[in-house]
């Protein structure tokens, strides 16, 4: 499998060299360099909002019909051709193959959903309050032209979300994938321009992600700014989009509880946690990080999270035998190690791993920890990798209090036979996606989002076309 040469699509023309010089993309799992990525400057940037501009007084124009033919189409060809983009994305993630193939036809089934439900994006009829009106209809139109940030996580199922409801909608689009990431973007980008999406409505550039996002943001044909990734640069992108008063919806990070009751069935709930928790080496937005067990479980619970964390296989993610890959970047190893160091100094105890893998590639063992203390960083941050803390409760009114007490709200989960409990997490938990007994709460036809810091807004579902529409109400009056 050979890496694509990497290049941006702005205004129409692929470009294999850009103002803004240079950067190399980095295989994960062995360091050696796949590709070299352009970076827009300045002129990229502007001739990209531009094209935008451009591009959507041409694509709004269809009607959802037409657009979901040619969005259609695009899945087709992702389809078709999901083997070579899975590999680009597990040659630049590390992801095992497997998930970067279930992650890409996952994603062609996201966009589907929305340019299915655009068809059925009714207004109403408001009956007048006074004679002399003959009719007032409130309607829903593409917001405009959209900036779209994602992350190195899901560098395809991130950014088709975005791509896939804003193009739905009738909006045009200049994504900006990770850096670390381009490549399986780029692949996914080539799909919708050849289904027919207009050169222009479509754009794609890498940069240096700061000047990227501050010029797009400020730029006056943008409309609407969607971003995935970190509470710090969602806080800062927010501050940005206030300024022009731009449609802003942020997905950020997450610390998701993981409640085991009393009347958990163990077993259960242990098979489901490990794939769970070490899915993507745990860097998931939504990835289960605290567990709170009841204290009638806790020693098996430990004892079985741990055994099952140390059996993972880990390697590269083109072996077919590798469970978890490695993390997506060299800093992601400081920063985890940072996490354990930190919590073990403050007393935290470490059930297993806690260090880099000693090989080539940025590889960190899967990490369990307990007795960790509220003030430390992984108490209260999302460390985004392969480490899970453990505390026993004994009552569900603490286990919920714990829970809650964080100023995330992405993803809970919780493991409970009892039907009346399951309705109580369900209602009390804070927190914008709540999966009991179940950790699949990412599905193309429900909406995805975060309370408190996590964000606002969702991605997914109905809810997440309606994020690339603005309201209009048209009064239309007797004319004499
Ligand atoms: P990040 O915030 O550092 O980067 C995300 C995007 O912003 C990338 O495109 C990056 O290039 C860009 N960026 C980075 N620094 C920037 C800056 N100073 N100004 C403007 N743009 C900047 O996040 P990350 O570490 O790459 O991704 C992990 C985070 O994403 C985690 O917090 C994770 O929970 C979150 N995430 C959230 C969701 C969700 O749907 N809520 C999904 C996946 C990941």
């Amino acid at each position: 499998m050979t890496y694509p040469q990497l290049a941006l699509h702005v205004a129409g023309q692929w470009l294999t060299q850009a103002s803004g010089g240079e950067r190399d993309v980095i295989n994960p799992a062995d360091e050696s360099v796949l590709g070299k990525l352009p970076l827009a400057g300045q002129a990229e940037l502007a001739a990209a909002a531009e094209a935008a501009q451009r591009g959507f007084l041409q694509w709004r124009r269809l009607s959802a019909l037409e657009r979901f033919t040619v969005l259609r189409r695009a899945t087709d060809l992702m389809r078709s051709r999901a083997q070579h983009i899975a590999a680009v994305l597990t040659l630049e993630q590390g992801k095992p193959l497997t998930e970067a193939l279930r992650e890409v036809t996952l994603s062609a089934d996201i966009i589907d959903f929305q340019a299915e439900e655009a068809k059925r994006l009714y207004g109403r009829t408001v009956p007048p309050r006074v004679p002399g009106i003959l009719s007032q209809t409130v309607m829903r139109q593409p917001v405009g032209p959209v900036a779209a940030f994602t992350p190195w996580n899901f560098p395809v199922n991130l950014p088709s979300r975005k791509l896939g409801s804003a193009l739905a909608a009738g909006c045009s689009v200049v994504i900006k994938p990770a850096e670390e990431t381009p490549g399986s973007c780029m692949e996914v980008v080539r799909c919708f321009l050849e289904a027919g999406v207009p050169p222009d409505a479509l754009n794609l550039v890498c940069g240096q992600a700061a000047e990227v996002s501050s010029t797009l943001i400020a730029h006056e044909a943008i409309r609407k700014v969607s971003f995935t990734g970190s509470v710090a640069v969602g806080k800062l992108l927010g501050e940005q989009c206030a300024r022009g008063v731009k449609r802003y919806t942020p997905e950020l990070g997450g610390h998701a509880p993981v409640i085991v009751c009393e009347d958990a069935d163990l077993s259960f709930a242990l098979k489901s946690s490990i794939p769970a928790k070490f899915r993507n080496a745990g860097q998931v937005c939504a990835s289960p990080i605290r567990f709170y067990v009841h204290r009638t479980h806790f020693d098996a619970f430990a004892q079985g999270l741990v055994k099952g964390a140390m059996a993972l296989k880990i390697g590269a993610g083109s072996d077919a035998s590798t469970q978890m890959g490695p993390l997506a970047h060299a800093g992601r190893l400081d920063d985890m190690q940072r996490f354990v160091d930190e919590a073990v100094a403050m007393g935290a105890r470490l059930l297993c791993g806690g260090k880099r893998v000693a090989r080539p590639g940025y590889f960190f063992e899967p990490t369990v920890l307990t007795d960790v203390p509220a003030g430390c960083r992984l108490a209260r941050e999302e460390p985004f990798g392969p480490i899970a803390t453990l505390a026993a409760f004994d009552t569900l009114d603490e286990a919920i209090g714990l829970a809650n007490a964080s100023r995330y709200g992405l993803g809970a989960y919780a493991f409970t036979r009892d039907l009346v409990t399951a309705h109580r997490l369900g209602e009390e938990i804070e927190a914008g996606m709540v999966g009991i007994n179940h950790f699949g709460v990412s599905q193309p036809e429900l909406p995805f989002g975060g309370w408190k810091e996590s964000g606002h807004g969702q991605e997914m579902g109905l809810e997440g076309l309606l994020a690339y529409t603005d309201v209009k109400t048209v009064v239309v009056g007797v004319p004499s």
